[in-house]
């Protein structure tokens, strides 16, 4: 369904070309799942506006690498030839559902315009805007077509949004950070729900999120990213049975299920996402890794495998 190789992504700043995507390949078969999990600033969200066409270009500009998406090479697409694919075959759920909805028009006529512009009589769009309402779990779908989405709770805006999202049965769902603006309860609801879905419906996910519990709830595998590239790559139950790199051990820590109640909080990584402008020599993670050698501070590991479908970007690893 969806195959990248080698993807560099460079966005064009007053501070000199930075790279937020680099050497990111990813493999999602038809009606699978993938979650792409990684703290704010290291290029999971641009990396999503990469595979569906929406990067601002200029600044940003794709200078290496391929997307096969159906076997077709996105990278040559028009803007135009890119608007069909996205609706039809690839659909994007973002963060805050208001950005993705028109304040002025009706829930119903939103539903309505995402089934696409020949979605048949009047009567039979309006029971498939109904169906795709009450699919996603929204009560009273009938008297919801007439709301606006002002007058719904985000998690329900949410709905809509995942409504609209799946209205031409896409083949792949990107969903970017799709929970961060919900509470907890609605978010463990949406998350489920799309996980639902998405095997109902035999589509792929692309699932971005700063919170490991959240890719781990809803996908069978899991990207860890650090500083524009995945640094390890591997079944979610294997992810969480033992995780490889120092980073996402580190990641691991910080979840509340496993170490301390509260809050998610990323704070026990010691230090900060590198600064895209002046990034590290080497391994990009070595001024906070406790493992650190020598040589990680002047060769960038490549991704190593360790058995069957996973992958670490590590020294450690090299002959282990
Ligand atoms: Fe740490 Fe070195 Fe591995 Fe990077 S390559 S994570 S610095 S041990």
């Amino acid at each position: 369904m969806l195959r990248v190789r080698g993807l560099r992504t460079e966005l064009r700043t007053p501070r000199g070309d930075l790279v937020p995507v680099n050497r990111v390949d990813v493999e999602l078969g038809q009606g699978r799942s993938l979650g792409v999990v990684g703290e704010s600033g290291c290029g999971k969200s641009m990396l999503a506006l990469s595979l569906m066409g929406l990067i601002p270009d200029p600044p940003a500009r794709i200078t290496a690498g391929e997307i096969l998406f159906k076997g077709r090479d996105l990278r040559g697409l028009s803007n135009k030839e890119f608007r069909k694919i996205r609706g039809r075959d690839m659909a994007m759920i973002f963060q805050e559902p208001m950005t993705a909805l028109n304040p002025v028009l009706s829930v119903g006529k939103q539903v309505r315009e995402a089934l696409g512009p020949e979605p048949g009589n009047r009567l039979h769009v309006d029971d498939q805007v109904q169906t795709l309402l009450g699919r996603v779990g929204l009560p009273e779908p009938k008297r919801l077509m007439r709301a606006y989405p002002h007058e719904l709770s985000g998690g329900m805006r949410q709905r809509v949004v995942i409504a609209m999202a799946l209205a031409r049965g896409p083949d792949l769902v990107l969903a970017d950070e799709p929970t961060t603006a919900l509470d907890a309860t609605v978010q463990s609801r949406i998350i489920d729900l799309l996980g639902d879905l998405q095997r109902e419906q035999g589509a792929a996910l692309l699932l971005i999120s700063h919170d490991l519990g959240v890719v781990a709830r809803a996908c069978e595998r899991v990207a860890v990213m650090y500083a524009g590239s995945m640094v390890e790559k591997a079944g979610a139950r294997d992810l969480f049975a033992q995780p490889l790199h120092p980073y996402t051990r580190g990641l691991m820590d910080s979840l509340p299920s496993l170490s301390r109640g509260g809050e998610t909080s990323l704070s026990v990584i010691p230090g900060q996402v590198p600064d895209l402008a002046a990034m590290p020599r080497g391994c990009p993670f070595h001024p906070r890794c406790a493992e650190a050698m020598q040589r990680c501070r002047t060769e960038f590991p490549p991704m190593l495998g360790k058995g069957q479908d996973r992958e670490v970007r590590c020294w450690l690893y090299e002959r282990a």
